[in-house]
This record gives C-alpha cells, sequence and structure tokens, in this order.
C-alpha cells in the first residue's frame, strides 16, 4: 500500500482535533500548547516542524505546516511528544536540570507517539474506521514502518561509523571511508571510479556533528518505554498496543520519563523508567517479527 492511500485516510480529518482528542485520551492534554502554536502555511514560514521549550517555564509551542495527509499526522503526533515531554519536567528543578534527561529520551517519545497511527486499534478508535478494514490498514502500515525502520537502521550505521572514523583520523581518504561504509552497512554499491567528497552532502556532519545516533538510540528508547509500559499496565499484545483512552499511560509517562528532567545520566533514566539499561531487545521484538 502506497502513501497515496494512506494519504486518502486524512483527507477529510481534522489532524489539529485528531492530535487534541488522543493527547487528551491519555491524560496528557495539549491545549495550551496548541494555543501558543503556529501550525499552519504561511508564506515565507518554515517549512520544517518542531517543538519549542521557549522558557522552561510551561511557554512550549510547535511550528507545523498542516495538510490533510499521513506525513502531518505522523509529524504532530511525533512534536507533540516532544511538547508533553516538555510540558510535564518537574518545574521545581533548577533550571538546568529543568530540561529532558538527553536528546534520545525526547527523541525517543516523539518517536514512540509517531508509531501509534500504524495500529489498528489507533484507527479504529480515533478515525472511526471500521475493525475490518482498520487492521487491513494496520497490518500494511506496520509493514512500511519495519521497513523504514530496518533500512533507517542500517543508515545511521554509516552515519556512526563514518564520524567516529573521521575524528579519529581525519587526514585519510574520506570518500573511500565513507562509501566503504555504505556498501558494507547498506549493501550498496559505490558507482565505478567515483572518488568525489559525497559524504559532504550529509547536512548533520556540519550542522550537528556527532549527533546522528541519538536517532536510533532514540529508536530503541521508543520501544523500550513501549514494552515497559505495555507489561505495566497489563497490555498482553504489545504490538497493537495503541494507548487510546488510558489515562495511565500519561502517568507512566509523567512519572518515569518526564518528572524527572535531566536529574539522572540518560542510562539511569533509562534502567528507571523501563527496568533495563538501554538495549535493542524491545526493538527486535517491535520489527525483527512479521
Ligand atoms: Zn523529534
Amino acid at each position: 500500500m502506497g502513501a497515496v492511500k494512506l494519504d486518502a485516510l486524512y483527507a477529510k480529518q481534522d489532524i489539529l482535533e485528531i492530535s487534541r482528542r488522543f493527547y487528551a485520551s491519555i491524560g496528557l492534554p495539549i491545549e495550551d500548547v496548541l494555543g501558543r502554536s503556529d501550525l499552519y502555511e504561511k508564506e515565507g514560514k518554515s517549512s520544517h516542524a518542531f517543538s519549542a521549550d521557549i522558557d522552561r517555564e510551561g511557554d512550549i509551542r510547535v511550528l507545523a505546516n498542516i495538510r490533510p495527509n499521513d506525513y502531518w499526522m505522523n509529524t504532530m503526533l511525533h512534536e507533540l511528544g516532544h511538547s508533553v515531554y516538555s510540558r510535564h519536567i518537574d518545574r521545581q528543578l533548577p533550571y538546568t536540570l529543568r530540561t529532558e534527561a538527553h536528546m534520545l529520551a525526547t527523541e525517543g517519545i516523539a518517536m514512540m507517539f509517531g508509531r501509534v497511527n500504524k495500529r489498528a486499534e489507533w484507527l479504529r478508535a480515533m478515525l472511526k474506521m471500521d475493525p475490518r478494514q482498520a487492521r487491513r490498514y494496520g497490518t500494511e502500515s506496520r509493514r512500511t514502518l519495519r521497513m523504514e525502520s530496518l533500512i533507517f537502521s542500517r543508515w545511521c550505521q554509516v552515519m556512526l561509523h563514518f564520524e567516529r572514523a573521521l575524528y579519529a583520523n581525519p587526514d585519510q581518504d574520506l570518500s573511500k571511508l565513507w562509501w566503504d561504509l555504505v556498501e558494507k552497512y547498506q549493501g550498496l554499491k559505490r558507482p565505478e571510479g567515483r572518488a568525489e567528497p559525497d559524504y559532504a552532502s550529509k547536512i548533520h556532519l556540519v550542522t550537528v556533528p556527532v549527533y546522528y545516533h541519538n536517532y536510533m538510540m532514540g529508536e530503541l528508547f521508543a520501544s523500550q518505554v513501549h514494552h515497559a509500559m505495555a507489561k505495566q499496565l497489563g497490555v498482553r499484545d504489545s504490538g497493537s498496543f495503541a494507548y487510546v483512552g488510558r489515562k495511565e499511560v500519561g502517568e507512566f509517562l509523567k512519572e518515569r520519563v518526564f518528572h524527572p528532567g535531566a536529574q539522572y545520566p540518560w542510562n539511569e533514566l533509562t534502567q528507571l523508567a523501563t527496568g533495563e539499561p538501554l538495549n535493542a531487545g524491545a526493538y527486535a521484538l517491535d520489527f525483527m517479527r512479521e
């Protein structure tokens, strides 16, 4: 099933209203955040999406450019995931600790929510889709998500190993290093005789150096928190758990992940929140089986 059909699901839906209803249903209302946010396209406006905690005193805003399609449903769920994290950090903490435990933690929470509209139960409950159709869409969307995640995990290996080797020895042949890693981890073949600095086309190397691994670690964190919640709430089929209407989801996240802010190093927080240090077990459960 291509993106076209998924987009059709949202053609007559109000993405903002769905986001509002979903987050309220899990006990993490976002009215105040949306009230301060700038959510639709305007001339000259940034075409991206992000959530910003302006003052660490509760002024949290989202910038988005909502259109009625699958991409923007996903993106709103993702960005508002960042927002609810910021919103529930303990305000009694000193300013420097009144922030997320680590980029990977807030990215992980955002990714966890960004995955939820791929589950049949979410589609049924939030879009009022009939259960059979929801199951069909759910299965197809999860297959797509699985492929995207696995392909992305290989790409992250290229970035991680490239940056590690680059900073260890910046004078080596970086073009060769780049294509060696692409061949090894992505299984792609370098073009014959290619000796251009192709690595330099990846903007993160310059704008956010030594950051990329956070995306992969965020994916692991997302899966690990999801499974810890499912276990805690007695949900047997974690694969279909879509949170809708479960206020305990909000309680779990507030207490175990959001409230502590940056009091603990990220791996200590992961241990406290999920009972284990960060590892690939839950991610494997989510994406390795079919
Ligand atoms: Zn994000």
